[in-house]
């Protein structure tokens, strides 16, 4: 898996710091060299390294004033942030152009996975846009680069345009522009052709495609396995062509992260998507913030957070954050999470995407059934919305009548009050910076 060593690595790290009210000096920067020998060895560009050791140490020593965070709890987030900023804080789209066609030119070495990601960006244009692209086959030095293109196009669904070996690049590529134009294509691709290494010949090459071809975007395309040369090869071909943002490929490999960290902070040009496969939909967005937790190790947490804000807007999120941290959350709110987590399904799948919960032996057998999330509905409905703002009021014949209206036993009742207070401390307790949560996260 990608970036395995780095993120055990890291996790050592701020293990040191686990547990501990207060951090001295000496244990900053004990995990300081930690993490920068992590990241060296991630084959991340030195430069960065030194500059990314360099803010976080800066933030680390001024984050006493940020409140309600233990000093380990802020290190993670900053570490957190800075790898964020380091690989562009968001996700870079593809420009669009104000009349059609959109160009897109794909640029980069032999072997890259250039053509591959070719055809996985014009099916990702096709599904998510319904765009109706055109490729073009500018790579007449490798005999098979044609046919290869064609095949994917074909794979598809997405007609590709080309010349043979014969005809100069520049010329196929304006003739499959006017092609474009006479189909209509709002997206154009143009595949172009690739060396083993960066020389003079293909940079002129792709110079000239440049000029005529006019692209809103240069995708430079690289291995992200070959680490350190892949951003040598990202510095290269911006030098030459301003490229406008870079395709990391085979990040479903054991690649080390080097590439990945390095690229956008060496050469100023963000990663707009990431290869995670041979097949043709393995193509992602590449979201830094995403890329930040998974390299920490917290990956799945994040498909957890997407599947409960899909059914969740964000206000209501936000809503609830300042409840819980104001210690105001109710019956009320306890109503509606357990609707909103009803509505996402069985509660077994979501725990298992905590991580380190997937395989845990004590979930084995868990199953939550939705008539008990009924009863906890009867026996809260049956309060009045007295009780159910201020469960303090609760007192033992209040208890007994509430029991009587849901039809369920006084010892439920009493035991979910009882359950919602020990929910309500501890969400406080997280909300202030109780480590507990983390660090089982980080144990796993
Ligand atoms: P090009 O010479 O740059 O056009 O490279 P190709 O598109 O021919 O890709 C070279 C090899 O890398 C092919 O075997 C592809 O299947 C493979 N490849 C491309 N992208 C990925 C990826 O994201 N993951 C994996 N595992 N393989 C990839």
């Amino acid at each position: 898996m990608a970036f395995e060593g780095l993120t055990d690595r890291l996790q050592k790290a701020f293990k040191n710091l686990r547990g501990k009210g207060k951090i001295s000096e000496s244990d900053l920067r004990e995990t300081m060299r930690e993490i920068r020998l992590a990241l060296l060895e991630a084959d991340v560009n030195f430069k960065v390294v030194r500059q990314f050791v360099k803010t976080v140490q800066e933030k680390a020593k001024g984050a006493d004033v940020l409140e309600g965070l233990n000093p380990a709890q802020q290190i993670v987030k900053i570490v957190n942030d800075e790898l964020t900023n380091m690989m562009g804080e968001s996700a870079t789209p593809l420009v669009k152009s104000d009349k059609i066609p959109t160009v897109i030119m794909m640029v980069g070495l032999q072997g890259a996975g250039k053509t591959t990601s070719a055809g996985k960006l014009a099916k990702k244009l096709k599904t998510d846009d319904h765009a109706r692209p055109l490729m073009i086959a500018a790579d007449v030095y490798r005999p098979a680069a044609i046919e290869q293109l064609e095949k994917v196009g074909e794979q598809v669904g997405v007609p590709v345009f080309q010349e043979g070996t014969d005809v100069d690049p520049v010329q196929i590529v304006q003739d499959g522009l006017k092609e474009a134009d006479k189909n209509n294509n709002d997206y154009v691709l143009i595949d172009t052709a690739g060396r083993l290494q960066i020389d003079e010949n293909l940079m002129d090459e792709l110079k000239n495609i440049k000029k005529v071809a006019n692209p809103n975007d240069i995708l430079l395309v690289v291995d992200a396995m070959t680490g350190q040369s892949a951003v040598d090869t990202a510095v290269g071909f911006n030098d030459a062509l301003d490229i406008t943002g870079v395709i990391l490929t085979k990040l479903d490999g054991d690649t080390r992260g080097g590439a990945a960290l390095s690229i956008r902070a060496v050469t100023d040009k963000p990663i707009m998507f990431v290869g995670q496969g041979e097949k043709l939909d393995d193509l992602d967005v590449f979201h830094p913030d995403r890329m930040a937790s998974r390299i920490l190790g917290m990956g799945d947490m994040l498909s957890f957070i997407e599947k409960t804000q899909k059914e969740y807007d964000e206000n209501q999120a936000k809503e609830l954050t300042e409840k819980i941290k104001e210690n105001s959350f109710d019956f009320d709110d306890f109503i509606d999470q357990l609707e909103q987590i009803q509505k996402m399904g069985p509660i077994q799948d979501l725990v298992k995407m905590i991580p380190g919960m997937a395989n845990n032996p004590a979930l084995k057998n868990l199953n939550v059934n939705p008539k008990d999330l009924d009863h906890i509905k009867a026996i809260i409905y049956s309060m009045t919305s007295e009780e159910r703002s201020n469960p303090d009021v609760l007192n033992p014949s209040r208890r007994r009548r509430i029991a009587r209206g849901s039809a369920q036993p006084i010892q439920q009742v009493n035991r979910l009050i009882k359950q919602f207070d020990q929910m309500k401390k501890m969400m406080n307790k997280v909300s202030n910076g109780n480590m507990s949560g983390l660090s089982n996260m980080m144990n796993s």
